[in-house]
């Protein structure tokens, strides 16, 4: 049973590479019908807090991404929360130390530092010279006496590690270049290697899907496994998601909290599947949308490619777009109302009596809106009445000598209108353009500005029919008494 976990640590928003690791995990176990584990690293007191725990909990909501264990949720190995179990991990410890593993280390910091610089300034690299582990049992029981405090030292093997990297392949390290790293520090505390190897063997992680910075931990940790001798995850490091001049995405790109794009509108579908493409593809053909379904039935680690991402924001407008034009009205209808309602547009009659009328007007913005905030903007003039009118539009289109009367005629027309669809429209309008001897671009540039203020909109014929009758007449006749 394959066993994956999401471990963020709550020190700031669910960003856009986090939400990728949680998607490629998430995916991988909705392909294999195995568990999604979300574990909150929270053992960094100073920089976690609950209302980031609620942001990235929040974040992967959004994005539809459940875990089946995890906060909320709960499981057989909860409080899902790392800093809950530090007991485990200190127990841990003392087994290694038990093990002939690891051993306590009574150096003080300061008599770390001065060895560091002391090999720096010598012009040589440092890593730990191994003093505590040449201590007599004498020594060790007068430090203990004296109630002097030990951190506790993974005692590195020589010899390679060599792990076969499911993005990378394999991969190996020489044990040279590693120190007997500190495994629980002086204070108690267990490090972050300790904690994610003691909670990963007991939640029977099998697989390991995280960021590349993550690889040069990697052998360490599986050190840690065999030192315990637990079975080994195996490990896919997903390569880093980098900005459009290809340096590491940051705020100086843009949003990098997923929930930052929530509320610039875009949908989690769009998000989804523009980040599945961050580093992954399909194989297959060069197809690129995909629903979060879809995306699981076809989801494979060895579509993981090792090059660096970029993270294109174009791209993204691209498959916002497109998802949003799949969506079912009905659907889209219900995600443009927070908008609407911030904006004082929102009428109830537009999910009862107005309902298809409201849907219509979506339809036929939606071709036009990149993001669920735009269809406000880019649809006022249908929502309210008192219209922004463009100065310049209303100058040029409005008016030239004689649009007045051109106007007073198409008013008089439209009010024997059978029929008030764009077809029958469109017929009117050129004909009462024609009759005057009026260019009719000419002419539907007028109306145009007349009914909606400005000089784009959406086909001047559905507007109309969608303005209607009233709000035509209305607008219209305004201008028919003042325009040019
Ligand atoms: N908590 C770590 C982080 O947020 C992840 C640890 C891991 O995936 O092994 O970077």
């Amino acid at each position: 049973m394959l066993r994956v976990r999401f471990a963020p640590s709550p020190t700031g928003y669910l960003h856009v590479g986090g939400a990728r690791t949680a998607l490629f995990n998430w995916l991988l176990a909705q392909r294999q019908q195995g568990v999604f584990v979300l574990r909150i690293e929270d053992t960094d007191l100073e920089r976690s807090s609950d209302e980031m725990v609620e942001g990235i909990l929040d974040g992967l909501r959004w994005l539809g991404l459940d875990w089946h264990e995890g906060p909320a949720a709960g499981g057989p190995h909860a409080p899902y929360f790392q800093a809950q179990h530090l007991e485990r991990h200190r127990a841990m410890a003392a087994d290694l130390v038990r093990r002939g593993r690891a051993y306590a280390c009574y150096c003080t910091p300061e008599e770390i530092t001065a060895k560091r610089t002391a090999a720096e300034v010598a012009g040589g690299g440092w890593k730990y010279d191994r003093t505590c582990r040449r201590l007599s049992a004498e020594q060790i029981a007068a430090f203990n006496a004296e109630g002097r405090p030990h951190a506790v030292r993974f005692l590195v093997p020589d010899g390679t590690t060599r792990f076969d990297d499911l993005v990378h392949g394999p991969i190996e390290f020489d044990h040279a270049n590693l120190d007997d790293f500190v495994i629980l520090r002086s204070d108690g505390q267990p490090t972050y290697h300790l904690s994610v190897v003691s909670d990963d063997i007991e939640m029977q992680i099998t697989h390991v899907i995280r960021g590349d910075d993550h690889i040069s931990n990697t052998p360490k940790q599986i050190l840690l496994y065999e030192a315990m001798d637990a079975p080994i995850p195996r490990f896919a490091h997903v390569p880093l998601i980098l900005g459009p001049d290809k340096k590491r995405l940051s705020k100086r790109h843009g949003a990098t909290s997923v929930m930052e794009y929530a509320r610039q509108g875009y949908l989690p579908e769009a998000m989804v599947n523009f980040l599945s493409l961050l580093g992954w593809s399909p194989g297959s053909g060069d197809r690129e949308l995909f629903t979060r379904d879809e995306l699981a039935g076809v989801f494979d680690v060895s579509g993981i490619n090792g090059g660096n991402a970029v993270f294109n924001q174009e791209k993204l407008d691209w498959f916002n777009q497109q998802h949003m034009m799949r969506l079912p009205i009905a659907e889209l209808a219900t995600r443009v109302k927070p908008w609407f309602e911030q904006a004082g547009l929102w009428r109830d009659d537009y999910s009862t009596s107005r309902r298809e009328w409201f849907f219509a007007v979506l339809e036929l913005l939606r071709p036009r809106a990149k993001r669920l905030d735009e269809f406000v903007p880019l649809g006022r003039f249908f929502f309210d009445d008192t219209l922004d009118f463009d100065e310049r539009a209303v100058a040029k289109h409005l008016y030239p000598a004689g649009i007045g009367e051109v106007l007073q005629a198409l008013l008089v027309a439209l009010d024997h209108l059978p029929s008030y669809d764009p077809a029958t429209l469109e017929v009117c309008v050129r004909g009462t353009a024609d009759a005057h001897g009026l260019k009719a671009s000419a002419f539907i540039h007028a109306v145009r500005v007349a009914v909606t203020g400005r000089t784009v909109s959406p086909g001047l014929f559905d507007v109309l029919s969608l303005l209607g009758r009233d709000r035509v007449r209305a607008r219209l006749d305004v201008w028919a008494r003042s325009a040019g």
